[in-house]
């Protein structure tokens, strides 16, 4: 393949790491980062910020030798999830198979790892360059820097990694059949931590996901290497409760006595937390096409923001990585390279939208429901008898990147409605794992 002068806009998770794919590859990449260097300055007041990174994304990592790295450095396993009523009463479930995990990683250590990396293979990574304008026929960009200063920069290809908010999107925006749209949902979120116990120990279990489910909303909490859970509380904007009728400390603390007090018991700095942590929007993105002219393309979330309740928005960031890596060993012309890319991508990035927001009702509301949980179980029992006949939606997504999330959206309709008809049957709660349940699921699951 003809070695190319690349330009990426944006050095967060996934322009990190697609720089590193395009110089294996042999092309001369530079980076242009908006922020400041994050290795030299410290970001979010030191706040650990968390995020749990999956089969598809390890693939991605995999398929550039850092899997094995960033598992043994920086990662904490979480083997399940665990449930906590009002009471304080936990429940429990297994997010796959036995020794199947998804894997609580620094936003920020695995950010700078995928930076030293990319320098590692050659790549020039310029800070405090916020990209301003694109020229879509050439890939001629403008980056400005924290003075006004200007600097042009020439290439035969722009990558637009820069972000839910894309500049480079924006400037696609403003051509013709652009597609787009932006969905703020009803709920933000607001981080609090959990400190390491005062002999540096976790206080709550250590390799598991918390989730404080409570209908509208949800508290949740992931484990960081130095013994603190990071938490993250999903609530309305508006309403009541909301962010807006918390609009006290005092408030906030006998919301969380009365809905949280397992967790806030482990919370000393919530006070103070709560009053200078933001409360952040959500927002879902959609835009078509991807790509303009073989010469500039958006991939990540500058492509499609989704939600996080299904953990994959970087995940599905490094898959394009992966996929586009592909499409660039199968031919070495840019048109259809990056033709290829966007009309493989956009479906598998429409269905983990929908698959991100469907997660975040079961989380918030159904992981406290009998039925749901009875249907997890069914579906557990039945597929750890028969794994070649039922993977559970969750596993498909999560542990099973050979199978596209489209693909994955479709089989978790099918089975939803098969599933209806077992919760259907006479007595189920009794007799769910009775030889007759089981010989209906075998007959229903010839039909997936
Ligand atoms: C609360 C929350 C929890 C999440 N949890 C998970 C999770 O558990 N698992 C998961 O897989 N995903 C999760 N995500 C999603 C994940 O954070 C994103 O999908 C991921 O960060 C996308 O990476 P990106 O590189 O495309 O964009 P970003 O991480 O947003 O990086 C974009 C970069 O571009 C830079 N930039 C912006 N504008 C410009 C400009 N004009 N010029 C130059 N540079 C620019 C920015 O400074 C930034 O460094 C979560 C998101 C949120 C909000």
């Amino acid at each position: 393949m003809e070695a190319k002068k690349i330009t990426i806009a944006g050095a967060g998770l996934v322009g990190s790491l697609l720089s590193v794919y395009l110089a294996k590859r042999g092309h001369k990449v530079s980076i242009y980062e908006r922020r400041p260097d994050a290795r030299k300055n410290t970001i979010d007041g030191g706040r650990s910020i968390n995020l749990a990174l999956s089969d598809r994304g390890l693939q991605a990592l995999a398929k550039v030798g850092l899997e094995e790295r960033v598992l043994a450095e920086m990662a904490i396993p979480m083997y399940r999830r665990v449930m906590h009523d009002k009471a304080g009463n936990l429940t429990f479930q297994p997010y796959g198979k036995e020794g199947q995990a998804i894997n609580s990683v620094s936003r920020a250590g695995l950010n700078m790892l995928l930076m030293e990396e990319a320098e590692k293979h050659g790549v020039e990574l310029h800070f405090s360059q916020a990209c301003a304008a694109v020229n879509l026929e050439n890939a001629d960009a403008t980056f400005v820097n924290r003075e006004g200063q200007k600097a042009h920069v020439n290439s035969d290809l722009l990558f637009g990694a820069d972000g839910a908010f894309s500049a480079v999107r924006g400037i696609m925006q403003k051509t013709d059949r652009f597609s787009y749209s932006q969905e703020y949902i009803d709920h933000g979120y607001k981080e609090l931590e959990i400190p390491a116990g005062t002999d540096g120990s976790f206080l709550l279990e250590k390799n598991a996901l918390h989730i404080w489910p409570r209908g509208n909303y949800m508290l949740i909490a992931l484990p960081n290497p130095d013994a603190s859970f990071t938490c993250t509380l999903f609530f309305p904007m508006e309403g009541d409760p909301s962010f807006e009728s918390l609009d006290s400390v005092a408030k906030a603390r006998s919301f969380f006595e009365e809905q949280f007090p397992d967790a806030l018991a482990l919370m000393p700095n919530f006070d103070k937390e709560w009053e200078e942590n933001p409360d952040s929007s959500l927002v879902i993105i959609r835009c078509y096409p991807w790509t303009r002219n073989g010469k500039v393309a958006l991939i990540g979330d500058a492509s499609h923001a989704i939600v996080p309740f299904y953990g994959q928005g970087m995940n599905s960031g490094f898959e394009d990585c992966f996929v586009l890596d592909r499409l660039m060993g199968e031919g070495s012309d840019w048109d259809q390279i990056l033709s290829a890319y966007e009309k493989e991508r956009k479906p598998d990035g429409d269905a983990i939208a929908d698959l991100a927001m469907r997660n975040f009702v079961e989380m918030r509301d159904l992981t406290g429901d009998a039925d749901f949980l009875l249907r997890k179980k069914i579906e557990g029992r039945f597929s750890s008898k028969h794994p070649d006949k039922w993977t559970p939606l969750y596993s498909l997504v999560t542990f099973s990147p050979q199978v596209r999330y489209s693909e994955a959206q479709a089989l978790g309709r099918r089975q939803d409605d098969l599933m209806a008809e077992i919760m259907a049957m006479p007595n189920i709660h009794e007799v769910w794992d009775s030889a007759e349940v089981e010989a209906k699921m075998l007959e229903l699951a010839q039909r997936l």
